[in-house]
């Protein structure tokens, strides 16, 4: 699968997807995380990109046409594709969402605004889906641009490793624990629960499904 970020500081999200889980994914081939930064797309010798909102506000919108063009370049001789442009008022992103684009498609653009935003024409020349990382505003679309590919990424097959590490997939517990089975620290013994060491599946499937408590 190949991931297409359109954003304005491409280097705030390229250490991320080379460590780990992603970076090995990205080495094994099993997906693509290309960059295309719309100030590389104006056509002005100042390479601009923002300018003041219509109808007054404060701060500043990016204009359509360079990540239009980004958004051109990105989807070229592709035809199984999707564009999502990123926005706190778009559909709550979830795991669902997350497997039906690992399992749908090939290429995914995905839109990172700043400032005041994109302007709202680039949504009206292609088709794209907006959607929200969470109930909150943050500064830019870098951080959910990443949510996304994170949580797309692990989803496709060979990701993980281990097929059964997929949380969902399992009777998996928020609460994990691993050697030492006790340490202690002020003089209070701090213990692994006794369930864990029984070595009954039966007994340790009901804990973690009982919250864990
Ligand atoms: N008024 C703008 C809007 O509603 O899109 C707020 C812009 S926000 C300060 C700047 C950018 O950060 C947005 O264009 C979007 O790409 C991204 N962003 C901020 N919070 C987000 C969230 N919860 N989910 C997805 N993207 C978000």
């Amino acid at each position: 699968m190949n991931f297409h970020i359109i954003s304005l500081f491409p280097n705030s999200m390229s250490s991320y997807i080379k460590e780990s889980i992603i970076g090995r994914a990205i080495k094994d081939k099993k997906i693509r995380v290309k960059f295309y930064n719309p100030r590389d797309f104006t056509r002005d010798k100042w390479r601009r990109i923002d300018q003041k909102p219509y109808g007054g506000g404060p701060g500043m919108v990016i204009q359509a046409e360079p990540v239009i063009r980004a958004i051109s370049k990105a989807i070229a001789r592709k035809n199984k594709y999707k564009i999502v442009f990123l926005s706190p008022g778009g559909k709550q992103f979830d795991t669902k969402t997350a497997r039906q684009i690992a399992q749908s498609i090939k290429d995914l653009v995905i839109i990172a605004g700043r400032y005041e935003g994109i302007d709202e024409r680039v949504n009206k020349v292609f088709k794209t889906e907006k959607i929200s990382v969470g109930p909150y505003v943050l500064t830019g679309g870098e951080l959910p641009a990443l949510i996304l590919v994170d949580s797309i990424s692990r989803q496709i097959e060979g990701v993980l490793g281990n097929d059964l590490s997929l949380e969902e997939r399992r009777i998996s517990s928020n609460k994990v624990y691993t050697r030492p089975e006790i340490f202690k620290i002020k003089d209070k013994n701090y213990r692994v629960p006794k369930v864990l060491l029984s070595g009954d599946h039966k007994k340790i499937n009901m804990w973690k499904n009982a919250g864990n408590k």
